[in-house]
Protein backbone atom coordinates (compact mmCIF):
# COMPACT_ATOMS: atom_id res chain seq x y z
CA UNK A 1 0.00 0.00 0.00
CA UNK A 2 2.84 2.15 1.12
CA UNK A 3 4.63 1.43 -2.76
CA UNK A 4 1.07 2.21 -4.58
CA UNK A 5 0.61 5.75 -2.59
CA UNK A 6 4.15 6.80 -3.32
CA UNK A 7 4.11 5.48 -7.10
CA UNK A 8 0.11 7.01 -7.65
CA UNK A 9 1.38 10.41 -6.53
CA UNK A 10 2.25 10.89 -3.41
CA UNK A 11 0.95 12.74 -0.11
CA UNK A 12 -2.45 10.02 0.33
CA UNK A 13 -3.79 7.40 1.79
CA UNK A 14 -4.41 3.57 0.55
CA UNK A 15 -5.64 1.02 2.43
CA UNK A 16 -3.88 -2.39 2.09
CA UNK A 17 -7.06 -4.80 0.31
CA UNK A 18 -7.13 -8.39 -0.38
CA UNK A 19 -6.74 -7.72 -3.94
CA UNK A 20 -2.90 -6.43 -3.67
CA UNK A 21 -2.34 -9.47 -2.18
CA UNK A 22 -3.97 -11.57 -5.49
CA UNK A 23 -2.07 -9.15 -7.71
CA UNK A 24 1.04 -9.44 -6.01
CA UNK A 25 1.26 -12.73 -6.35
CA UNK A 26 0.59 -12.81 -10.20
CA UNK A 27 3.52 -10.29 -10.67
CA UNK A 28 5.51 -12.55 -8.48
CA UNK A 29 4.33 -15.89 -10.94
CA UNK A 30 5.19 -13.04 -13.77
CA UNK A 31 8.33 -12.10 -12.13
CA UNK A 32 9.55 -15.91 -11.92
CA UNK A 33 9.21 -16.51 -15.97
CA UNK A 34 10.02 -13.22 -17.14
CA UNK A 35 13.58 -14.21 -15.35
CA UNK A 36 13.64 -17.10 -17.01
CA UNK A 37 13.03 -15.41 -20.66
CA UNK A 38 15.85 -13.08 -19.67
CA UNK A 39 18.15 -16.11 -19.18
CA UNK A 40 17.17 -17.38 -22.33
CA UNK A 41 16.64 -14.19 -24.64
CA UNK A 42 13.35 -14.71 -25.56
CA UNK A 43 12.52 -11.19 -26.14
CA UNK A 44 12.28 -9.44 -29.42
CA UNK A 45 11.80 -5.76 -30.66
CA UNK A 46 9.32 -4.27 -32.92
CA UNK A 47 9.42 -0.68 -34.78
CA UNK A 48 6.86 1.51 -34.99
CA UNK A 49 7.94 4.66 -37.71
CA UNK A 50 7.24 8.34 -36.57
CA UNK A 51 6.75 10.70 -39.19
CA UNK A 52 6.67 14.77 -40.46
CA UNK A 53 2.88 15.88 -39.93
CA UNK A 54 3.63 18.29 -42.66
CA UNK A 55 4.14 15.11 -45.78
CA UNK A 56 3.91 11.61 -43.47
CA UNK A 57 7.65 11.23 -44.22
CA UNK A 58 9.27 8.62 -42.04
CA UNK A 59 12.18 10.55 -39.61
CA UNK A 60 12.76 7.95 -37.09
CA UNK A 61 11.50 3.72 -35.81
CA UNK A 62 10.60 3.75 -32.29
CA UNK A 63 11.98 0.22 -30.64
CA UNK A 64 9.75 -1.76 -28.75
CA UNK A 65 9.87 -4.48 -26.32
CA UNK A 66 8.04 -7.17 -26.44
CA UNK A 67 7.98 -11.05 -25.29
CA UNK A 68 5.98 -13.82 -26.78
CA UNK A 69 6.14 -16.72 -24.71
CA UNK A 70 5.32 -20.12 -25.87
CA UNK A 71 3.09 -21.26 -22.97
CA UNK A 72 1.22 -18.09 -21.95
CA UNK A 73 -0.16 -15.08 -23.59
CA UNK A 74 2.04 -11.79 -24.16
CA UNK A 75 1.76 -9.32 -21.42
CA UNK A 76 1.02 -5.65 -21.81
CA UNK A 77 4.44 -4.46 -22.55
CA UNK A 78 3.94 -1.62 -19.49
CA UNK A 79 3.09 -4.39 -17.62
CA UNK A 80 6.64 -6.47 -18.19
CA UNK A 81 8.66 -2.74 -18.36
CA UNK A 82 7.80 -2.67 -14.76
CA UNK A 83 8.45 -5.74 -13.28
CA UNK A 84 11.87 -6.14 -15.17
CA UNK A 85 12.45 -2.30 -13.62
CA UNK A 86 10.96 -3.81 -10.09
CA UNK A 87 13.50 -6.64 -10.24
CA UNK A 88 16.78 -4.87 -11.58
CA UNK A 89 16.95 -7.08 -14.75
CA UNK A 90 15.87 -3.60 -16.82
CA UNK A 91 19.71 -2.95 -16.57
CA UNK A 92 21.01 -6.41 -18.68
CA UNK A 93 17.41 -6.41 -21.26
CA UNK A 94 18.02 -2.65 -21.83
CA UNK A 95 21.18 -3.14 -22.71
CA UNK A 96 20.21 -5.74 -25.07
CA UNK A 97 17.69 -3.66 -26.70
CA UNK A 98 20.35 -0.43 -27.06
CA UNK A 99 22.35 -2.90 -28.57
CA UNK A 100 19.59 -4.76 -30.79
CA UNK A 101 18.26 -1.28 -31.76
CA UNK A 102 21.73 0.51 -32.99
CA UNK A 103 22.78 -2.51 -34.87
CA UNK A 104 19.22 -2.62 -36.51
CA UNK A 105 19.76 0.47 -37.16
CA UNK A 106 23.39 0.34 -38.79
CA UNK A 107 22.01 -2.57 -40.95
CA UNK A 108 19.27 -0.39 -42.76
CA UNK A 109 21.81 2.16 -43.23
CA UNK A 110 24.23 -0.09 -44.89
CA UNK A 111 21.10 -1.18 -47.29
CA UNK A 112 20.01 2.57 -47.83
CA UNK A 113 16.63 2.37 -46.68
CA UNK A 114 17.43 5.06 -44.13
CA UNK A 115 19.84 8.37 -44.26
CA UNK A 116 21.85 9.75 -41.73
CA UNK A 117 18.59 12.27 -40.88
CA UNK A 118 16.46 9.06 -39.88
CA UNK A 119 16.94 8.44 -36.17
CA UNK A 120 16.75 5.03 -33.68
CA UNK A 121 14.21 6.36 -30.84
CA UNK A 122 14.78 3.88 -28.11
CA UNK A 123 13.10 3.96 -24.47
CA UNK A 124 15.79 4.14 -21.02
CA UNK A 125 14.37 3.44 -17.76
CA UNK A 126 15.58 5.57 -15.12
CA UNK A 127 17.15 3.27 -13.12
CA UNK A 128 19.28 2.38 -16.17
CA UNK A 129 20.06 6.44 -16.36
CA UNK A 130 21.16 5.62 -12.23
CA UNK A 131 23.59 3.36 -13.44
CA UNK A 132 27.24 4.50 -12.70
CA UNK A 133 28.71 4.08 -16.39
CA UNK A 134 25.96 4.40 -18.34
CA UNK A 135 27.28 7.17 -20.86
CA UNK A 136 30.21 4.89 -21.35
CA UNK A 137 28.53 1.83 -21.81
CA UNK A 138 26.07 4.29 -24.37
CA UNK A 139 29.28 5.68 -26.34
CA UNK A 140 30.63 1.33 -26.42
CA UNK A 141 27.52 0.05 -28.10
CA UNK A 142 27.32 3.22 -30.57
CA UNK A 143 31.48 2.30 -31.35
CA UNK A 144 30.73 -1.39 -31.79
CA UNK A 145 27.55 -0.34 -34.23
CA UNK A 146 29.30 1.86 -35.94
CA UNK A 147 26.25 4.34 -35.45
CA UNK A 148 27.06 8.39 -34.99
CA UNK A 149 25.52 9.83 -32.25
CA UNK A 150 22.81 11.81 -33.97
CA UNK A 151 21.38 8.57 -35.57
CA UNK A 152 19.83 7.27 -31.91
CA UNK A 153 17.59 9.46 -29.76
CA UNK A 154 16.70 8.05 -26.33
CA UNK A 155 13.23 8.67 -25.05
CA UNK A 156 13.27 9.51 -21.35
CA UNK A 157 9.27 9.18 -19.96
CA UNK A 158 8.46 12.72 -18.09
CA UNK A 159 7.03 11.35 -14.56
CA UNK A 160 9.65 8.85 -13.98
CA UNK A 161 12.56 11.20 -14.54
CA UNK A 162 10.80 14.31 -12.57
CA UNK A 163 11.54 11.55 -9.27
CA UNK A 164 14.71 11.05 -9.73
CA UNK A 165 15.63 14.39 -10.89
CA UNK A 166 19.41 15.98 -10.27
CA UNK A 167 21.45 12.54 -10.54
CA UNK A 168 19.84 12.09 -14.03
CA UNK A 169 20.15 15.35 -15.59
CA UNK A 170 23.85 15.01 -15.06
CA UNK A 171 23.58 11.64 -16.78
CA UNK A 172 21.63 13.01 -19.89
CA UNK A 173 24.21 16.17 -20.14
CA UNK A 174 27.00 13.51 -20.80
CA UNK A 175 24.95 11.70 -23.34
CA UNK A 176 23.62 14.78 -24.72
CA UNK A 177 27.27 16.18 -25.13
CA UNK A 178 28.16 12.59 -27.17
CA UNK A 179 25.58 13.87 -29.54
CA UNK A 180 23.05 11.61 -29.04
CA UNK A 181 19.34 13.03 -28.93
CA UNK A 182 16.72 13.54 -26.31
CA UNK A 183 12.86 12.87 -26.01
CA UNK A 184 11.02 13.44 -23.02
CA UNK A 185 8.28 10.74 -23.33
CA UNK A 186 4.64 10.62 -22.19
CA UNK A 187 4.65 14.30 -21.40
CA UNK A 188 1.38 15.89 -19.92
CA UNK A 189 1.17 12.47 -17.34
CA UNK A 190 3.79 14.00 -14.83
CA UNK A 191 4.30 17.62 -13.02
CA UNK A 192 6.66 18.93 -15.40
CA UNK A 193 7.15 22.65 -15.03
CA UNK A 194 7.97 25.16 -17.53
CA UNK A 195 11.38 26.00 -15.15
CA UNK A 196 12.06 22.31 -15.14
CA UNK A 197 12.26 21.78 -18.40
CA UNK A 198 14.31 24.79 -19.20
CA UNK A 199 16.79 22.62 -17.44
CA UNK A 200 16.60 19.16 -19.44
CA UNK A 201 19.17 19.07 -22.57
CA UNK A 202 16.04 17.76 -24.67
CA UNK A 203 15.24 17.66 -28.23
CA UNK A 204 12.17 16.71 -28.47
CA UNK A 205 8.43 16.69 -26.71
CA UNK A 206 6.60 13.46 -27.05
CA UNK A 207 2.77 14.19 -25.92
CA UNK A 208 1.54 11.31 -24.09
CA UNK A 209 -1.00 8.98 -26.90
CA UNK A 210 -3.95 9.63 -23.68
CA UNK A 211 -4.36 13.40 -24.78
CA UNK A 212 -3.99 12.90 -28.60
CA UNK A 213 -7.01 10.03 -28.60
CA UNK A 214 -8.94 11.93 -26.83
CA UNK A 215 -8.62 15.68 -28.52
CA UNK A 216 -11.14 15.01 -31.55
CA UNK A 217 -13.59 14.42 -28.66
CA UNK A 218 -12.81 15.69 -25.24
CA UNK A 219 -12.02 19.53 -24.95
CA UNK A 220 -9.68 19.21 -22.23
CA UNK A 221 -7.33 17.41 -24.02
CA UNK A 222 -7.52 19.40 -27.08
CA UNK A 223 -6.84 22.01 -25.02
CA UNK A 224 -3.56 20.46 -23.73
CA UNK A 225 -2.17 19.46 -26.62
CA UNK A 226 -2.67 22.97 -28.09
CA UNK A 227 -0.81 24.46 -24.91
CA UNK A 228 1.93 21.91 -24.67
CA UNK A 229 2.36 22.75 -28.88
CA UNK A 230 2.54 26.75 -27.58
CA UNK A 231 4.49 25.73 -24.64
CA UNK A 232 7.24 23.85 -26.63
CA UNK A 233 7.34 26.33 -29.70
CA UNK A 234 8.69 29.06 -27.16
CA UNK A 235 10.98 26.87 -25.79
CA UNK A 236 12.04 25.59 -29.22
CA UNK A 237 11.64 22.43 -28.81
CA UNK A 238 9.82 19.98 -31.34
CA UNK A 239 7.26 17.83 -30.58
CA UNK A 240 6.03 14.41 -31.28
CA UNK A 241 2.27 13.86 -31.38
CA UNK A 242 1.59 9.82 -30.26
CA UNK A 243 -1.80 7.82 -30.63
CA UNK A 244 -2.59 9.41 -34.02
CA UNK A 245 -5.22 6.87 -35.23
CA UNK A 246 -7.34 8.79 -37.75
CA UNK A 247 -7.29 11.29 -40.38
CA UNK A 248 -9.04 13.99 -38.20
CA UNK A 249 -6.83 14.27 -35.56
CA UNK A 250 -3.96 14.13 -38.21
CA UNK A 251 -5.51 17.30 -39.69
CA UNK A 252 -5.78 18.97 -36.16
CA UNK A 253 -2.59 18.43 -35.26
CA UNK A 254 -1.62 19.84 -38.77
CA UNK A 255 -3.17 22.77 -38.35
CA UNK A 256 -1.87 23.40 -35.05
CA UNK A 257 1.33 23.10 -36.73
CA UNK A 258 2.54 20.21 -34.52
CA UNK A 259 5.81 18.73 -36.01
CA UNK A 260 5.88 14.91 -35.91
CA UNK A 261 3.78 12.04 -35.00
CA UNK A 262 3.48 8.47 -34.81
CA UNK A 263 0.49 6.17 -34.31
CA UNK A 264 -1.93 3.15 -35.79
CA UNK A 265 -3.18 5.55 -38.39
CA UNK A 266 0.48 5.46 -40.50
CA UNK A 267 1.83 2.12 -38.84
CA UNK A 268 1.42 -0.28 -36.14
CA UNK A 269 4.66 -1.31 -34.46
CA UNK A 270 5.98 -3.78 -36.62
CA UNK A 271 8.78 -6.76 -36.86
CA UNK A 272 11.86 -5.65 -38.84
CA UNK A 273 10.31 -7.78 -42.33
CA UNK A 274 7.18 -6.15 -42.69
CA UNK A 275 9.12 -2.71 -41.91
CA UNK A 276 11.61 -3.29 -45.06
CA UNK A 277 8.42 -4.45 -46.89
CA UNK A 278 6.77 -0.32 -46.12
CA UNK A 279 10.20 1.28 -46.26
CA UNK A 280 10.33 -0.23 -50.14
CA UNK A 281 6.67 0.24 -51.21
CA UNK A 282 6.98 4.40 -49.83
CA UNK A 283 10.63 4.34 -51.38
CA UNK A 284 9.27 3.02 -55.14
CA UNK A 285 5.67 5.24 -54.67
CA UNK A 286 8.36 8.75 -53.98
CA UNK A 287 10.38 7.43 -57.02
CA UNK A 288 7.41 7.21 -59.23
CA UNK A 289 5.66 10.63 -57.74
CA UNK A 290 9.36 12.41 -58.93
CA UNK A 291 9.54 10.46 -62.36
CA UNK A 292 5.77 11.99 -62.67
CA UNK A 293 6.76 14.97 -61.87
CA UNK A 294 9.92 15.47 -64.01
CA UNK A 295 7.53 14.19 -67.56
CA UNK A 296 5.44 16.80 -66.72
CA UNK A 297 8.51 19.37 -66.70
P1 LIG B 1 5.92 4.56 -25.10
O1 LIG B 1 7.39 4.72 -25.09
O2 LIG B 1 5.10 5.75 -24.86
O3 LIG B 1 5.59 3.87 -26.50
C1 LIG B 1 4.46 4.14 -27.27
C2 LIG B 1 3.35 3.16 -26.98
O4 LIG B 1 2.17 3.62 -27.60
C3 LIG B 1 3.62 1.77 -27.56
O5 LIG B 1 3.03 0.81 -26.69
C4 LIG B 1 2.85 1.83 -28.90
O6 LIG B 1 2.47 0.56 -29.37
C5 LIG B 1 1.66 2.64 -28.47
N1 LIG B 1 1.03 3.34 -29.59
C6 LIG B 1 1.63 4.02 -30.59
N2 LIG B 1 0.73 4.55 -31.43
C7 LIG B 1 -0.49 4.20 -30.97
C8 LIG B 1 -1.84 4.45 -31.41
O7 LIG B 1 -2.10 5.08 -32.42
N3 LIG B 1 -2.83 3.93 -30.65
C9 LIG B 1 -2.59 3.19 -29.52
N4 LIG B 1 -3.62 2.72 -28.84
N5 LIG B 1 -1.33 2.94 -29.06
C10 LIG B 1 -0.30 3.44 -29.78
P2 LIG B 1 3.82 -0.48 -26.19
O8 LIG B 1 4.67 -1.04 -27.27
O9 LIG B 1 2.80 -1.37 -25.55
O10 LIG B 1 4.79 0.07 -25.08
C11 LIG B 1 4.32 0.56 -23.87
C12 LIG B 1 5.40 1.24 -23.09
O11 LIG B 1 6.38 0.31 -22.62
C13 LIG B 1 6.21 2.26 -23.88
O12 LIG B 1 5.46 3.45 -24.01
C14 LIG B 1 7.46 2.40 -23.02
O13 LIG B 1 7.22 3.25 -21.91
C15 LIG B 1 7.61 0.99 -22.50
N6 LIG B 1 8.62 0.28 -23.32
C16 LIG B 1 8.49 -0.37 -24.50
N7 LIG B 1 9.67 -0.89 -24.91
C17 LIG B 1 10.59 -0.54 -23.97
C18 LIG B 1 12.00 -0.77 -23.81
O14 LIG B 1 12.68 -1.38 -24.65
N8 LIG B 1 12.59 -0.25 -22.68
C19 LIG B 1 11.88 0.45 -21.74
N9 LIG B 1 12.53 0.94 -20.68
N10 LIG B 1 10.56 0.69 -21.87
C20 LIG B 1 9.92 0.21 -22.96
MG1 LIG C 1 8.63 5.95 -26.06
MG1 LIG D 1 4.87 7.64 -24.88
Amino acid sequence: ALYKAKSSGRSRWIIYTREFQDEDKQRSALGARIRRATERGEFTLVYQPQFRIEDQHIVSFEALLRWSPEDMPSPDTQLLVSVLEESGLINDVGQWVLETACQQHRQWLDKGMVDENCTMSVNVSVAQLSLANFSSRLQRILERCQLPPQCLNIEITESALIEKNSSCIRVLNDVKAMGVQLTLDDFGTGYASLAYLTRLPIDYLKIDKSFVMAMNSDKTSRTIVMSVLAMAGTLNIDVVAEGIENEGTLTQLREARCQYGQGFLVARPLPTGEIEALMKTRQRRETRAAELLSSQD
